[in-house]
């Protein structure tokens, strides 16, 4: 490969690198985007089961308040009829039943005030949890706008960098941009590697002396034998590192 080759090639790859972040971004993205959803989504239906227990305990403290009135009026009425009671009987039942509707007076009072309780412990918890949860939501819209960002600037630099890549691949053989192209499939970065102290700077496979000559002479694509990277080679990276 000509030094031009080379250079082409390194340049589709940087390019390429930039196309790759973006794609892996947007694969990424649904995963992204449910991290920042779900801590909202708990404290959301913290919320609605707090406020289901607030509704609940609201309708049940009613519930056993009407019934504790009407208990009172059957008190009451019963009361009243005291004064017509003509035998042992009728006042045995008479009595029976003043002590069954006091009972029930009793046990419908401590009812209520078990929802009472309930009501009062929802209701000091609702403003605490929705407190909690305009700050998740405004935690969540600062990572979403992040993250839209992000998003944006990657496909600015991805839609750039796609519009440059024509011409370094017109200058790539069409055998090499093959191969490069399979490599670029199957994903392994980098795809092209430099040879660095004699070894593919990819996997780190040292070539023996023949294949480093070939690299270096570059009548032909050589690709590691190890990882298949296509190898290249550069002066200016061989003085960099003390050849
Ligand atoms: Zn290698």
């Amino acid at each position: 490969m000509t030094p031009e080759e080379i250079e082409a090639l390194i340049a589709l790859q940087e390019l390429d690198l930039k196309l790759l972040e973006f794609e892996k971004h947007q694969a990424a993205q649904p995963r992204l985007i449910e991290e920042i959803e779900a801590p909202l989504s708990l404290v959301r239906q913290e919320k609605e089961r707090v406020e289901a227990e607030l509704a609940l305990a609201r309708n049940q403290h009613r519930h056993f308040e009407t019934e504790l009135v009407s208990n009172n009026e059957r008190f009451k009425k019963i009361q009243t009829q005291q004064m017509g009671i003509r035998n042992q009987i009728e006042f045995e039942a008479f009595q029976n039943e003043m002590e069954s509707l006091k009972e029930r007076a009793d046990s419908l009072e401590e009812s209520g005030l078990k929802w009472i309780e309930r009501e009062d412990e929802a209701k000091t918890r609702l403003p605490e949890v929705a407190e909690r949860l305009k700050e998740a939501e405004k935690l969540a819209a600062e990572k979403r706008s992040e993250l839209d960002a992000k998003t944006a600037e990657l496909k600015r630099i991805h839609d750039e960098a796609s519009q440059l890549c024509a011409p370094h691949i017109a200058r790539i053989p069409p055998t090499v941009l093959g191969y490069y192209k399979r490599l670029r499939g199957a994903g392994k970065k980098p795809f092209v590697s430099i040879v660095k102290r004699g070894a593919c700077s990819g996997c780190g496979f040292r070539h023996p002396a023949q294949r480093l000559q070939e690299i270096r002479q570059g009548r032909r694509m050589v690709s590691c034998e190890q990882c298949g990277r296509i190898q290249i080679w550069r002066e200016q990276e061989q003085e960099k590192v003390g050849f």
